[in-house]
């Protein structure tokens, strides 16, 4: 079968090559015949060299979407045939994180596939855990619908759930690319009342607008995001703050707009450390909340997708073959406007 792989040695970095199907090789894997699969920014951090724990010659990807064609014995709610969304973590359910829901953690999995063990980008995908890491598909749930539950919708509902949001309160999302999409949805399917969303490009936050996702939007280029929130919030700042951006001024404006006591959940992913200027918030009582997706919601997540209370197929911006699969790359790491995700074709 054909697959994308990460070689360090190769100009660029990805290479697409001849590779074997995979096989069962632990009694609660599963065998997926990937029917999309997306590319994500973290592949392209494996592809620059800034993921240390990256095997190298790994076939990439872990966001995806296909049918089951084998399982092995010890797999017991899935059955050849079925339609499944992945989990972009792998965890085994048992150990002490996974039993308190943080399998972001778990110390038999985590971030696994496409880093660790060979991806989903490519024809057929080995998954262990099966049990735990695919969710089925209901009849109306397509392919597309069901794209981004395991990773990037998982971290937006993860930002959003981090900032305990209550009826009426004013979320400001920070980043309005794929995740603060996702976050902007969740936080308002949680009960936020009106969203903000923020974002140096106009282009996606039109789309914001446009798809009625953000109630209002904000270009830090264009005005004053702290007074902006505030004319929102009778001058208190936002009650819940959702920085998906991951730069050092996204950061300090996270703390910057939230209110006295609110929650700041940080999903983004930074290139360096930042300072926490404690002397200065002093006084605010913050929480900070951070780290990576615990993906434990996909099932509610295909549950919502399903009474149709959210949608992310918007977010599928471009397509491509598999054999086309460098150029998509190209593509992806240049993000001409408009450019949110790419989802790889299979036949
Ligand atoms: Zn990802
Ligand atoms: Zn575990």
């Amino acid at each position: 079968m054909k697959a994308l792989v990460y070689n360090k040695d190769f100009d660029g970095h990805i290479d697409l090559v001849d590779r074997n199907k995979p096989e069962i090789i632990e009694s609660k894997d599963a065998i997926v015949k990937v029917k999309l699969s997306a590319i994500c920014t973290s592949d392209l951090h494996i592809k620059k060299d800034f993921v240390p724990r990256a095997e190298n010659n790994i076939i990439l990807g872990h966001e995806f979407v296909g049918e089951i064609v084998a399982i092995g014995k010890d797999v017991k709610n899935l059955s050849v045939g079925d339609r499944v969304c992945a989990n972009c973590e792998t965890f085994c359910g048992e150990c002490y994180f996974c039993k308190r829901g943080y399998i972001n953690n778990c110390i038999n999995g985590g971030w696994e596939l496409g880093c660790r063990i060979d991806g989903c980008q490519a024809e057929y995908v080995r998954v262990p855990f099966a049990d735990n890491g695919l969710t089925k598909l209901p009849e109306n749930v397509s392919y597309e619908n069901a794209l981004f539950v395991g990773d990037i919708l998982s971290s937006g509902y993860f930002g959003a759930e981090m900032c305990e949001i209550k009826e009426g309160d004013v979320v400001a999302v920070i980043g309005s690319g794929p995740v603060g999409l996702c976050a902007m949805m969740c936080a308002k399917y949680l009960g936020a009342e009106s969203i903000v969303a923020i974002d140096l490009d106009d282009t996606r936050l039109e789309i914001a607008k446009k798809e009625r996702i953000a109630d209002y939007v904000f270009n830090p280029k264009n005005c004053d995001i702290e007074d902006e929130i505030k004319k929102l919030t009778q001058n208190r700042g936002a009650d819940g703050v959702i920085e998906c951006a991951g730069n050092t001024e996204s950061f300090e404006m996270s703390w910057k707009i939230a209110r006295a006591n609110a929650i700041v959940g940080v999903v983004a992913m930074y290139e360096e450390d930042l300072k926490l200027p404690l002397p200065k918030m002093y006084g605010k009582n913050l929480t900070f909340k951070t780290g990576g997706v615990d993906a434990v919601h996909c099932e509610k997540l295909v549950k919502m997708i399903e009474e149709k209370k959210i949608s992310t197929d918007f977010l599928i911006t471009h397509k491509f073959k598999l054999s086309n699969i460098i150029e998509a790359y190209r593509i992806f790491e240049e993000k001409p406007q408009g450019c949110l995700k790419i989802a790889i074709e299979f036949d």
